[in-house]
């Protein structure tokens, strides 16, 4: 129960996984603790939007892969099942006005493009080696490879414009942003910190390997179900007031008071709180050198997965477009078909400036030139990006451009007094991903106990 004039242990800002995740460990150790969320629902930059149909779409994070040990765990306790994204078939490139098929993860370009191609893959996966995740300001080198775009790296390393251009594809469905965004250290940790590029490439073995059966949202819902009780919805937290003994949690909602508060609200957020006393100049740095990626999901469902009767698996890239990659999105009994094209990076940005209409006409313009006009007719089409969303402001997650993790990276986790952070940009071990937010809820809530209050 919520009770007015209530001190809590722990007030815990944010229902993504990571608030939830913390939330449900400070519970276990019988902890008083207060769950606040901004929004009408749970799940932060998880989304599962279902229709009336039956039919429904991830519009945020969605897969989920080998190694994510923490979210198939929480899929198994919460009875939610996972299935294989589907692969059977033959691939799509589309490039220069051609569209060419193949099998299995060699993408048809020039033998030229492809030998620098995969020696950039290789060389990126090795230099990732040597990054120190605990703390990547102290890995060899920090300094030169922070002090250079993953863009720059990208145009030393590949003599071929092609290789470049597919390379980016990839990095920007990656990171969600463009390379010229990046710097090379923090491209090297979240790489490691994923394991390697072939992982967050692809589907067999890789993070994009299963979906859940009736959406990622299913798992945050149930969870959050167990302590519906210790949760208020619609409470913005617009300051923390942390002079006195106790913090002071001032929200749309009210005023709640706590001996610890933890914040697992993007950094970029993090800004429009209004901390009193203000944060200290190495955090409040930080949080403005964070910025979100930019990302559109474009969603087509169809009576069917008509592309799959033409030995097609669903899987398109390209660097021409809006769309540059596409994923078979479909349910696991292919009862309907649903394709979904990301809009990445600078091109999410040109996209964004589009009317409704057009941004349906360029995805499906897309969709039909990778798999024949019949992807021009869904039953339904829809687009989202959390760029639009006033508590997200972006995705898939808070970037470091060049210098902010040599410089200010220390601050990261560091507590401020009793406020402490969490958040998948704090996560060492799959950074930016939903396992990520779990494990950093994990370990913000075990930094609390051990506080000893
Ligand atoms: C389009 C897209 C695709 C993605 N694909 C994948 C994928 O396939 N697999 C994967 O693992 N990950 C994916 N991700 C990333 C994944 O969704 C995130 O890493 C993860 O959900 C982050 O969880 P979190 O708890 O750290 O943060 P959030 O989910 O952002 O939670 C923070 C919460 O804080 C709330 N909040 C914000 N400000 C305030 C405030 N002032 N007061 C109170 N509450 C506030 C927000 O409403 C939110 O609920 C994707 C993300 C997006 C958007």
């Amino acid at each position: 129960m919520i009770e007015p004039n209530t001190l809590y242990d722990v007030i815990v800002v944010g229902a993504g996984y990571a608030g939830l995740t913390a939330t449900r460990e400070l519970l276990k150790a019988e902890k008083k603790v207060l769950l606040l969320e901004a929004r009408d629902r749970i799940g932060g930059r998880v989304w599962t939007q279902r229709f009336d149909d039956g039919t429904y779409v991830d519009l945020g994070g969605a897969w989920v892969g080998p190694t994510q040990d923490r979210l198939y765990a929480l899929a198994r306790e919460f009875g939610v099942e996972t299935y294989p994204t589907y692969d059977e078939g033959k691939s799509t490139q589309y490039f220069r006005g051609q569209v060419k098929r193949y099998k299995g993860l060699i993408p048809p370009l020039p033998i030229g493009a492809l030998l620098s191609l995969d020696a950039a893959i290789k060389k990126l996966n090795k230099l990732s080696k040597n990054v120190n995740l605990a703390e990547p300001w102290a890995t060899p080198k920090a300094q030169h490879l922070d002090s250079m775009t993953l863009a720059i790296w990208m145009s030393r390393q590949m003599r071929f414009d092609v290789a470049r251009q597919f390379f980016q594809v990839a990095t920007e469905a990656i990171w969600a942003a463009d390379p010229a965004e990046i710097s090379l250290l923090h491209a090297l940790f979240y790489t490691k910190s994923c394991r390697d590029l072939d992982t967050l490439m692809n589907i067999k073995n890789g993070a994009q390997e299963e979906r859940f059966v009736g959406g990622a949202q299913t798992i945050a819902d149930r969870l959050a179900a167990t302590f519906s009780n210790q949760l208020i919805f619609d409470a913005a937290v617009k300051a923390v007031n942390h002079t006195g003994e106790h913090i002071h949690v001032v929200t749309t909602k009210g005023t709640y008071t706590a001996r610890r508060v933890i914040i697992t609200v993007p950094p970029v957020l993090q800004s429009r709180i209004d901390f009193q006393p203000i944060l200290p100049a190495q955090r409040a740095q930080l949080i403005q050198r964070m910025p979100m990626g930019s990302v559109w999901k474009c969603y087509a469902i169809y009576e069917k997965p008509f592309w799959r009767e033409q030995g097609l698996n669903g899987l398109a890239a390209t660097p021409d477009g809006h769309v540059t990659v596409t994923f078979d999105n479909s349910p696991r009994d292919g009862s309907y078909g649903v394709l979904m094209g990301f809009v990445l990076g600078n091109q999410a940005k040109a996209f964004s400036a589009l009317s409704e209409d057009d941004r349906k006409r360029s995805a499906l313009h897309s969709f039909a030139t990778f798999f024949g006009t019949q992807a021009l007719n869904p039953v339904r089409y829809l687009d989202h990006s959390f760029m639009n969303e006033e508590w997200s402001r972006g995705c898939y997650a808070g970037l470091m451009g060049p210098g902010v993790w040599t410089t200010l990276g220390p601050a990261l986790r560091q507590p401020v007094g009793r406020i402490h952070w969490a958040g998948t940009e704090t996560s060492d071990v799959w950074n930016g991903y939903i396992e990520g937010a779990i494990r950093s809820g994990e370990r913000v809530a075990t930094e609390v106990l051990m506080s000893g209050e």
